[in-house]
């Protein structure tokens, strides 16, 4: 077992681990032990933005589109002043292709993943239909997820 130090009042200090992508438990236990003022932690909560294997089940098929935002939430940062909104769409290669220029197209696919801006987002005409728990295939996407 690790050093890490037990709460008194809450001993493990357990929360459910949540995959971040899609808001599901991943069947993980997180172990919090004492944190700052021995707070209770949060029944379920995310550790890192690793996908559960559903979701990378789904982000192996294509191209993931995370929509960021530069404004702080409660999410840590994905890259340098860019915070993940909890939207993203897997899309295939054909259709990175048809809405970036060719260097950029083949830099996005070649990482698999790329982070727009909520403004890049809407002007690609990808749907802002964030929270509603949808999951759904539509124009031409391989599947689209909201959070
Ligand atoms: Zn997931």
């Amino acid at each position: 077992m690790s050093a890490l130090p037990k709460s008194p009042r809450w001993n493990l200090n357990l929360s459910e681990e949540l995959c971040f992508w899609c808001n599901t438990p991943t069947g993980n236990m997180i172990l919090n032990g004492l944190l700052p003022n021995d707070e209770k932690a949060p029944e379920k909560q995310y550790r890192d933005y690793t996908p559960c294997k559903k979701c990378e089940g789904i982000m192996v098929t294509g191209i993931t589109i995370i929509q960021c935002t530069s404004v702080a939430n409660n999410f840590k940062q994905l890259q340098d002043g860019l915070y993940p909104t909890g939207l993203w769409t897997t899309v295939p290669e054909s259709w990175i292709k048809s809405m970036f220029k060719p260097e950029a197209a083949d830099k996005i696919i070649e990482g698999k993943a790329v982070n727009i801006t909520v403004e890049l987002w809407s002007r690609l005409g990808l749907p802002n239909l964030i929270n509603s728990g949808v999951t759904e295939t539509m124009m031409g996407y391989t599947q689209t997820n909201f959070v």
